[in-house]
This record gives structure tokens, C-alpha cells and sequence, in this order.
């Protein structure tokens, strides 16, 4: 549900925990427990401890932490790829998006925040399962109603010929809808995939041959964490390997 208030409880080690307040709940971490009351009265910015004296820092999700922490029936976008096409896609408020797959909802987070309360995503999911946890998440964070959900796929979709300002694609074989996605694109407008595969990227760009859209950039966003501890400085042993690549085409004029 999304009655209760949202927090994202941090501990020592930096590992984040969502916890959605109710009355009388308590949080369970490994290192001991802390009524949701003390998590209220801490507030964001602040700190609990747990019963067995672990300090727990007190928080908002930001839209980051909440995607990587969030329930997940598919593989959300990462967000430094998510926050990468919301630049690729040059979306601003007001603007219509349309979107397929939703996932677990995680894109549509970012593409409803940059488009805002003016806005508007579509989004479609062919899978009922997957649209149900999408749902509860984007509205377990985003109160906006700038979201409308469409349990089918793309292909079977009705769309307005170019009536949107961008096309986000996250799901296997972009290649099936692409003439269908490109229809609903306006000139001189973007639309962005997300593949993981190389093969992939490449039977996007030969699908779009002959369709009015010139590829404008393949790409892999860098992210690399660093380890500070003063005095000394490094970049983390550990880092998020590859998620995938992002393909950028800008549609022609059709005249
Ligand atoms: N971007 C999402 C997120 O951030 O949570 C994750 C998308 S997930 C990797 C891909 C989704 O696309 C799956 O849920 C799958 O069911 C859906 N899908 C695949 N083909 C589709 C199609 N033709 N139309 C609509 N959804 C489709």
C-alpha cells in the first residue's frame, strides 16, 4: 500500500533498507529492532538505534535508492542509465513519453519526474504480473498522476500518430515495434532503447533502415564509484560491471 509514510533506513555498513511506516510496525535489521514510532520521531536527517545499539541513519528515499531497493519483478533500468536516456530523450515538463516495457516500473519513475505534473507516460507491459509491480512501485513513490498503465503489448497498442515528444524501449526484441514506435514519435524527436546485447543494438539499427529515423549515438554510460577513507583514495574494487547499452535515433520530417 502507499498509505504509510516512506523512509530508507541506512547502516553502518551503508547498506539501505525501504521501510514503509505503519502503526505499531517494527523494523527487523540483523544487528536488532526499532519501533517505526522512533523511526517518526528521528525523522529525515536523523538517527535510531537499533535495540542491540546499532546506529541506523534516517532518510527519504531519493529516486536512486528507492529504484535499487524497491520490489523488482523484472530487472529495473539502472539509474545511471535510467537518468542517461531522460537526457538522451531531452525530456522536459509537459512532454509526452511513451514507454514499453514498464518493468518494474523503474524508467517510468525517472521519465514521470522529468516530465512532471503536466506531463504524461504511457506505458505498456505485456506481462499482467509484471504491470501489477510496477504499479505498486511507481505509486509506493510518485504521487503525481502523470502515469497511464497499459496491460498489453506495444504491438497491440492504439497510438496517436506523433503524439509524443519521446519513445523509451526497454524490452527484448525492440525491433517488433519499432516501425509502430516510430509512428508515434514527432519529427525531429527521439527515441531510445536500452539493450543489454550488442547483437541486439545491431539488429535494431538494420530493422531501422527504411523507417524515418536516423541512428544519432550508441553508447555505454561510465559510472565508477570511488572508495574515500582520508587519508586515502581509491576507485572501489567492487564496481557495477556492464548493464547495457543505450541507442539513440532522431526521427525525419515525414512529408
Ligand atoms: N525498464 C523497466 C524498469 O526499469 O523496471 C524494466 C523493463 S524489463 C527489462 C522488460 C519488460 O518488457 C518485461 O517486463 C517484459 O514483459 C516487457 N515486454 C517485452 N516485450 C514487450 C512488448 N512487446 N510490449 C510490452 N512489453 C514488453
Amino acid at each position: 500500500g502507499v498509505e504509510g509514510e516512506l523512509y530508507l533506513l541506512k547502516d553502518t555498513k551503508g547498506r539501505g533498507f525501504l521501510v514503509r511506516l505503519r502503526p505499531g510496525g517494527v523494523f527487523h535489521h540483523h544487528k536488532g529492532t526499532v519501533p517505526h514510532e522512533a523511526i517518526r520521531e528521528a525523522g529525515p536527517g536523523g538517527r535510531v538505534e537499533t535495540h542491540l545499539g546499532e546506529v541506523l541513519s534516517v532518510h527519504r528515499p531519493t529516486l536512486e535508492e528507492y529504484v535499487l531497493h524497491m520490489r523488482r519483478s523484472a530487472t529495473p533500468t539502472y539509474p545511471k542509465d535510467a537518468s542517461a536516456m531522460v537526457t538522451l530523450l531531452d525530456l522536459a515538463p509537459g512532454m509526452r513519453v511513451l514507454e514499453a516495457g514498464t518493468g518494474s516500473g523503474g524508467l517510468t519513475l525517472f521519465l514521470a519526474r522529468a516530465v512532471g505534473k503536466e506531463g504524461l507516460v504511457e506505458s505498456y507491459e505485456k506481462r499482467p504480473h509484471h504491470l501489477k509491480q510496477a504499479v505498486e512501485n511507481v505509486k509506493g513513490f510518485w504521487q503525481v498522476e502523470n502515469v497511464r498503465f497499459h496491460a498489453q503489448g506495444l504491438e497491440e497498442a492504439h497510438l496517436p500518430p506523433e503524439g509524443f515528444h519521446g519513445v523509451a524501449l526497454d524490452l527484448m526484441e525492440p525491433w517488433k515495434v519499432l516501425s509502430k514506435a516510430v509512428e508515434a514519435l514527432m519529427p525531429d524527436r527521439f527515441l531510445v532503447a536500452y539493450l543489454p546485447n550488442i547483437t541486439q543494438v545491431l539488429e535494431l539499427i538494420r530493422a531501422a533502415e527504411g523507417l524515418p529515423i536516423r541512428l544519432e549515438r550508441v553508447l555505454e554510460v561510465g559510472w565508477r564509484e570511488w572508495e574515500v577513507r582520508l587519508p586515502v583514495a581509491h576507485p572501489r574494487f567492487q564496481q557495477v560491471g556492464h548493464t547495457a547499452f543505450l541507442v539513440a535515433f532522431r526521427k525525419w520530417k515525414v512529408s
